[in-house]
């Protein structure tokens, strides 16, 4: 009860120490981008650039986070710090179940599974002991997955990862060219998700559910457009985990008073807020609850609700 009132309060009084102090989730967070702009600076000890109002799609964005904030926190050392910032946030942000994802290239490139563990633990110890971690190990949609099927174990078999997902792009490959990874990690009974329905259609988010068995899916905005889809997202209870300021900055929504989330939610379909790249949108959790608030988009009531159904673990 205390932490709706406080919720509610904040949204209300645009109070953002309110807002941090309720507790939330983080379901969508690519960890090597889910720190703090201002956190990373103060740390580097060197302004980054301004961050643009739109990017230019999802290419857009990769331009400039390579350009502009990669240069310096370079490889591993960057990497590791751009984790501690992570959890750092987390803490601020009073994020009581956080699910972040980590590529396998990133993980080799800190010495392996366990060297990787130890790292992430530590901040999370450090930095909030008592926040449900959930680690998911992420793909490029790129990638070349017999091979990556061929190897998945040593990175599931300690039962670290919680949760298994494919980014950087729609359509790349077949849904089906999947399978052997989410075969693997149903094998390990992890939560399967996908991001997909954020630049491609509504029917390709049902197609992927069905293909692949996913629990959840990341964005899943262009669900939006068909009730058909919506109808199925919502008898089947797949959760959206959807990042306002990820889709409005990338062109994926127009602007957040328009915002698909309101119809999704509205259809019955669960959907949860997150901040995607927090390091390149410049938006953290409690802004994303204020800034579809204050759109009008949703009722402090409503966006209570999403809240809280972010911190339920996942059904058994
Ligand atoms: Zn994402």
């Amino acid at each position: 009860m205390k932490d709706d009132k406080i919720f509610c309060e904040g949204l209300i009084e645009n109070d953002i120490e309110k807002l941090l102090a309720a507790t939330k989730s983080d379901l969508h967070n690519h960890s090597t981008k889910g720190c703090r702009k201002s956190w990373l600076e103060e740390r580097i000890g060197r302004q980054l650039a301004e961050t643009p109002d739109r990017f230019d799609g999802l290419e857009g964005m990769q331009t400039w986070f390579t350009n502009e904030i990669k240069p310096f926190c370079r490889g591993r050392e960057g990497i590791v710090l751009r984790w501690e910032g992570a959890f750092a946030e987390a803490k601020r942000n009073n994020i009581q179940r956080l699910s972040m994802n980590f590529g396998t290239a990133e993980i080799d490139l800190v010495g392996g599974v366990d060297a990787f563990v130890s790292i992430v633990e530590g901040f999370r110890k450090t930095y909030c002991a008592e926040t449900v971690f959930e680690p998911e190990l992420t793909y490029a949609s790129s990638c070349d997955v017999a091979e990556e099927a061929g190897r998945i174990d040593q990175y599931l078999s300690g039962g670290y990862f919680k949760s298994i997902d494919v980014c950087g792009g729609e359509n790349i490959q077949p849904f089906e060219v999947f399978q052997p990874l989410y075969r693997k990690a149903e094998k390990y009974h992890l939560i399967k998700r996908m991001h997909v329905g954020e630049t491609g259609p509504a029917e390709d988010v049902m197609r992927a559910v069905e293909m692949l068995g996913l629990d959840e899916i990341h964005h899943g905005i262009r669900v939006a457009e068909s009730e058909k889809v919506m109808r199925f997202l919502a008898d089947q209870k797949i959760q959206l985990n959807v990042c306002p300021s990820s889709n409005v900055m990338l062109g994926y929504a127009r602007n957040y008073k328009e915002h698909p989330i309101k119809l999704l939610y509205e259809y019955g379909v669960r959907v949860t807020i997150n901040t995607d790249d927090l390091l390149i949108f410049d938006s953290s959790i409690e802004n994303e609850y204020r800034l579809l608030y204050q759109a009008g988009v949703l009722s402090t009531n409503q966006l209570d609700e999403i809240r809280r159904i972010g911190l339920l673990m996942k059904r058994s």
